[in-house]
């Protein structure tokens, strides 16, 4: 090289490097590679001697500068690199794998289901919880979708952590870089959640990510959004760290989510269930089901008022139930109906049910129960049937000896037949027919008279 050359050479490397244009190193040459061929849909064609290749990179580089509302140099410049190294969601910016081609797959049902599969070791269960209803509701909220937790069986939101290669094709990468991916409502994998457990996922701290954030973007593509090239929008691909109590929705996400499954409808004039007499009532893990004719509701602190049908939680569950308990030892509920009784852990049915009432030490002559409550003070069940109640022990697996008692007798202030009951914070709910009446667990007195839509908003 002469002298001449070298200079030039040097001078046009000084030019570059002040204008901030390909002064990387190859790792960072590399790096923007991968990055485009994850995001940006970079292929390199096979080699061809015969046809003069041009390269594709600055090309794709446009492509992703103009998304991200950056310069448009078709070079690697500095400030293109700093985008391409923050952390973001896994599914590409344009059309990939993720959306299999289509742009507007949605969702044909407005109820949904999900399943949280397993936990990060980085939070409570309860926070994780907490992080991925709040992230449902953030889409709830704008739209008519509802959605309904399940504990096992297939739903349609499967949320699960992973590291690394996960069984889907779309290995995650370590700490940083990408922290989750979801897949657009498709049969099969569709609507699932992954989140990268090599990230250190918060509640709420500056320190990590928050995983209701990452999870509310993830759950856009679950509903079939693409990524939003404005920035602010909750569906833009990098994170950016938001207090979740001031977090809110950006218009070009509520136009976009709106655009598939519309407003949310006038307000659902609930139906008014302070006359409804249920059918029975339960706790089930931290919430509550009410039972009317082929329908329940869940009440929870969290959990506003969703009706569904019985079936769609529990397709092999009678209808017109007549009561419901939960042993919350071994996590299973039970329904009664006539001289039958059915058995669920999750959303599945126990082996060998559904059993007859004898199965539980309850006398030939009892032909159904009329409500049933499992008091986790004493360890005991009742189940009221008539004016009745029979004391179920649970830990032993059989009836306490002696008769039944009188309901008068005990609560005396329930006059009429116990139609259905639950306990909750160490209180026992007995409703007869529209009126709810609340105990002390371990010394039974009355606490307060309740109208029976209490635990609801309806
Ligand atoms: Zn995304
Ligand atoms: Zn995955």
């Amino acid at each position: 090289m002469g002298i001449h050359r070298q200079l030039c050479f040097l001078a046009s490397l000084l030019l570059a490097i002040q204008t901030g244009v390909i002064s990387q190193p190859a790792t960072d040459h590399e790096f923007a590679k991968k990055y485009l061929m994850s995001f940006y849909n970079l292929v390199y064609p096979v080699p061809d001697p015969t046809v003069r290749m041009q390269d594709p990179l600055p090309e794709k580089l446009r492509e992703m500068q103009k998304f991200f509302g950056l310069n448009v140099t078709g070079t690697l410049d500095k400030e293109t690199l700093k985008v391409m190294k923050k952390s973001r969601c896994g599914v590409p910016d344009v059309d990939g794998f993720f959306t299999f081609g289509k742009k507007t797959t949605k969702w044909q049902k407005r109820h949904l289901t999900y399943r949280i599969m397993n936990n990060t070791p980085d939070m409570s269960v309860a926070e994780v919880d907490e992080s991925m209803e709040k992230a449902l509701q953030v889409w709830a909220k704008v739209t008519p979708l509802k959605f309904t937790r399940i504990y096992s069986g297939t739903a349609d939101i499967l949320i699960t952590f992973a590291t690394k290669d996960h069984g889907d094709g779309n290995a995650f990468d370590g700490p940083n870089g990408v922290l989750a991916h979801a897949f657009t409502p498709t049969p099969g994998i569709g609507g699932h959640a992954h989140f990268d457990d090599d990230e250190f996922f918060t509640f709420r701290s500056l320190k990590g990510f928050v995983l209701f954030l990452v999870a509310a973007h993830e759950f856009g593509h679950s509903l079939g959004l693409p990524h939003s090239k404005v920035p602010g929008a909750l569906m833009f691909p990098t994170y950016t760290f938001i207090d979740p109590d001031s977090f809110s929705l950006s218009d070009d996400d509520i136009t976009a989510i709106q655009s598939l499954y519309g407003p949310p409808g006038p307000p659902t004039t609930p139906t008014d269930c302070s006359n409804l007499v249920w059918d029975a009532v339960t706790t089930f893990k931290r919430e509550t089901m009410f039972f009317k004719d082929s329908f329940l509701w869940f009440s929870s602190p969290r959990r506003n008022e969703a009706k569904l049908p019985i079936k769609s939680f529990w397709p092999s569950a009678p209808e017109n139930i007549d009561a419901a308990y939960e042993d919350p030892v071994e996590d299973i509920v039970f329904l009664f109906k006539g001289q039958r009784v059915w058995a669920f852990s999750g959303n599945d049915l126990e082996p060998g049910y559904p059993k007859p009432l004898s199965s539980f030490g309850l006398p030939e002559s009892v032909k159904k129960v009329d409500a049933a409550v499992h008091d986790s003070n004493s360890g005991k069940t009742l189940l009221f049937s008539d004016k009745y109640y029979f004391s179920y022990n649970e830990k032993l697996n059989k009836m306490d000896k002696g008769k039944p008692k009188e309901v008068e007798n005990v609560f005396p202030v329930v006059t009429g037949k116990v139609t259905a009951a639950h306990m909750a914070d160490d209180k026992i709910y007995l409703f007869s027919g529209t009126n709810l009446y609340e105990f002390s667990s371990s010394n039974k007195n009355l606490l307060r008279r309740l109208k029976n839509n209490y635990f609801l908003f309806c």
